[in-house]
């Protein structure tokens, strides 16, 4: 039979050793009909999401941080721009990570992106994250030019990066935090295509960086480091989503569905009043009237 694209179990990276990057598909789009079927399931799902956001603002007893990773051009920045166009933007926070300072960098790592976690009640979205620091870092050896004694950087130093990442998650989870991990799966001919759409139009002329295109020239070092974080960090308390992403309308879906289905799952509800309340309201009644 053949997979139920709403099924979000069906993203889920297993939290054994199991994982391989190459064999998943970023061209899936289950039995989807194409672009208008996918907008106005999308519609469907932005409405409920601003509903349960309401009621997880409400509820206050509950976060959630919403992780996106992705290789240039992936659409980190529009599937924000989409999933998140109905809910209140009073109880929503972006958060973007570029290269950091050299104040970050002076402090342990995980820090910069600690301040930027959502309190109860609020949804933030890590546009890039501390993942980064296994990822760019990675790839491009970057640890032993960010000021650490080099008794620190040495062959286990991304094997302790997902245990301290998979003990601040546990962390977070444990405080009430859910932590909701995005990989937007994109092969490499549809980067270039989005890369040569950013050199063709000019309203994506802006987008375009050279910098992009050295990167691409990392495009399997790259594919090593996510299998590898994907395989490290997925876990029974954060685990991770590879959404397929050559089609965007149908990545921003499965991203919307996820996050519907887990919100739902913690049961929120709006606060119950108790008799000084109620008695409250009663007495506003008789004031008003
Ligand atoms: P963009 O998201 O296109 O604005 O690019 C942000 C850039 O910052 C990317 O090239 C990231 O790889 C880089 N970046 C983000 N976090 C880190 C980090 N922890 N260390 C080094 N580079 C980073
Ligand atoms: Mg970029």
């Amino acid at each position: 039979m053949a997979t139920k694209w709403n099924d979000i179990a069906y993203y889920q990276v297993p939290t054994d050793d199991s994982f391989r990057l190459k064999p998943q598909n970023p061209d899936f789009t289950g039995e989807i009909d194409g672009k208008k079927q996918a907008a106005e399931l999308l519609q469907g799902g932005v409405e409920q999401l601003a509903e349960l956001q309401d009621v997880l603002y409400a509820d206050g007893r509950w976060g959630v941080l919403v992780v996106l990773q992705a290789i240039d051009a992936a659409g980190k920045d529009s599937t924000i721009k989409h999933v998140m166009s109905g809910v209140n933007p009073q109880g929503v926070k972006v958060s973007s990570f570029k290269k950091p300072s050299s104040d970050e960098m002076s402090h342990n790592w995980l820090w910069r992106y600690s301040k930027e976690v959502p309190a109860r009640g609020e949804i933030g979205i890590f546009n890039r994250s501390y993942y980064e620091d296994v990822l760019v870092v990675k790839v491009h050896d970057l640890a032993s030019k960010q000021g650490l004694h080099e008794s620190l950087t040495g062959k286990k130093l991304f094997s302790h990066r997902y245990e301290d990442i998979n003990a601040y998650e546990k962390h977070l989870t444990r405080n009430g935090i859910l932590v909701l991990k995005f990989f937007l799966h994109i092969s490499a001919d549809e980067q270039r295509k989005r890369f040569l759409r950013r050199l063709e139009r000019p309203e994506k002329n802006w987008k375009f960086s050279l910098s992009d295109l050295e990167e691409r020239r990392y495009w399997d070092d790259y594919q090593d480091a996510f299998e590898s974080m994907m395989r490290n960090t997925s876990t029974d308390h954060a685990p991770w989503y590879c959404v397929p992403m050559n089609n965007k309308w149908f990545g921003r879906l499965v991203v919307t569905k996820t996050i519907i289905e887990r919100l739902k799952a913690l049961g929120l509800s709006y606060p119950q009043l108790n008799e000084a309340q109620k008695q409250a309201l009663e007495k506003g009644r008789e004031m008003l009237a």
